[in-house]
């Protein structure tokens, strides 16, 4: 694509703005790469930012890592540990990590449980949105598995664009699939499936606040189903 390299805090510019030619790289990296294979555009990312690009995986599942580490085996991986996920995701995790040998950095939250207690205002704030920033300082870009038909909010989502909360660049290697082309990849590459998935939780976050969906329901219809949120913060 003929990219010019720049790094993401060279210039003057302020944080919410990459530098412009950064910036022009980027688009140019969207451009090329909407519509092309997720290994592809992991393999653009892993090679453009290297040890400076982190993976951010909420481990319902296992095809963003699987795809991930084809392009780069030490890819550093994520997960936010709020305190409140089901034990079935943890010991999910641990599977997963075995299984990729993966160079895993798990966060948890600078408050216990009880200063903000599920559901609270500021919950996601202190569990998620922090931690993730503190797993991101020092990084240029990071991957995520956000994927257009997951939400109204996320359906023009590019490929890779500037994360203006957080600074850095965002990679969403698989943001023009749909739920059936993550369950084909699954199925063709033998990945193994959160034990949740087999009765009929469809998008599993933390344990309070997720339930599973009948099925044909929206699979985020099982996400806070007891108020209007759609987003922890962390995609905006
Ligand atoms: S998803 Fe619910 S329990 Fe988890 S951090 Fe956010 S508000 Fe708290």
């Amino acid at each position: 694509m003929g990219t010019t390299k720049q790094s993401v805090h060279e210039g003057a510019s302020a944080p919410d703005a990459p530098p412009p030619a950064l910036a022009a790289e980027i688009a140019e990296a969207d451009r090329a790469l909407d519509g092309a294979p997720a290994g592809e555009v992991l393999a653009w990312a892993t090679g453009r930012f290297g040890d400076r690009l982190a993976l951010a995986s909420s481990f319902q599942d296992c095809v963003l890592v699987d795809l991930a580490v084809r392009a780069d085996p030490r890819i550093r991986v994520v997960f936010l540990d709020t305190g409140f996920h089901f034990p079935e995701t943890l010991a999910y995790l641990r599977r997963v990590q075995r299984r990729y040998d993966l160079a895993l950095d798990v966060r948890h939250p600078a408050v216990p449980l009880d200063v903000t207690p599920c559901g609270a205002p500021g919950c996601c704030q202190v569990r998620k949105v922090e931690p993730l920033a503190a797993a991101l300082a020092g990084s240029e870009a990071w991957v995520t598995g956000l994927k257009r038909v997951d939400t109204s909010e996320r359906s023009d989502a590019p490929v890779a664009g500037w994360d203006a909360a957080k600074g850095i660049v965002k990679v969403n290697p698989i943001v023009t699939w749909t739920e059936e082309d993550v369950d084909r990849y699954i199925v063709e590459h033998d990945l193994p499936r959160h034990p949740l998935t087999y009765v009929g939780y469809a998008s599993i976050g933390c344990a309070p606040t997720t339930r599973p969906v009948a099925a044909g329901e929206d699979p985020r219809a099982g996400r806070w189903p007891d108020s209007d949120k759609t987003e922890c913060g962390l995609h905006l």
